[in-house]
């Protein structure tokens, strides 16, 4: 069995488990995040669909359209107190994204990279070393190898 780490939402009405590290580990600091998460930049940790489980509540569902390219990317939220835990993108397929804040500890998730920094926020510093792109990624075809190269952004 592969380690597994819980969160779950603020009132406490969803709680969900993951099974191993994530595919891979990213702060996002794009305007959307920002405004999504109602914060200065975005914690991400994209698994597999089938390593995530949630456990209990249910998440409602919203849709968000690119204007730029069409394609969708779904936000999955309590409905009670609005955390929003994980969300999905028509870009990678079988990926399932969860908030890191939504973890009970947080502190695990190990970050690949700093996607989106050109709209990053002034006061915002990022660790010296660390992998930084001005924008997100294309998508690749979802094989295996590719999800480091994949943006879960609708660019
Ligand atoms: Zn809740
Ligand atoms: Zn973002």
């Amino acid at each position: 069995m592969s380690e597994t780490h819980s969160g779950g939402c603020v009132c406490g009405a969803v709680r969900y488990r993951v099974h191993g590290n994530p595919a891979v580990g990213t702060v996002c600091h794009c305007t959307f995040c920002q405004r999504r998460l109602a914060s200065a930049f975005a914690v991400l940790a994209s698994f597999r669909q089938d390593a995530v489980e949630l456990l209990q509540g249910q998440l409602t569902e919203y849709e968000h359209r690119s204007d730029e390219s069409g394609r969708w990317l779904r936000m999955n939220f309590c409905p009670k107190c609005g955390t929003t835990i994980f969300h999905t993108a028509e870009i990678r397929p079988g990926i399932r994204t969860v908030t890191g804040g939504t973890f009970d500890a947080p502190d695990w998730i190990a970050i690949d990279r700093h996607i989106w920094v050109q709209s990053k926020l002034p006061w915002v510093t990022i660790p010296s070393g660390a992998a930084t792109f001005q924008q997100g990624f294309v998508a690749p075809p979802p094989a295996d190898q590719d999800l480091l190269s994949v943006s879960f952004h609708n660019s």
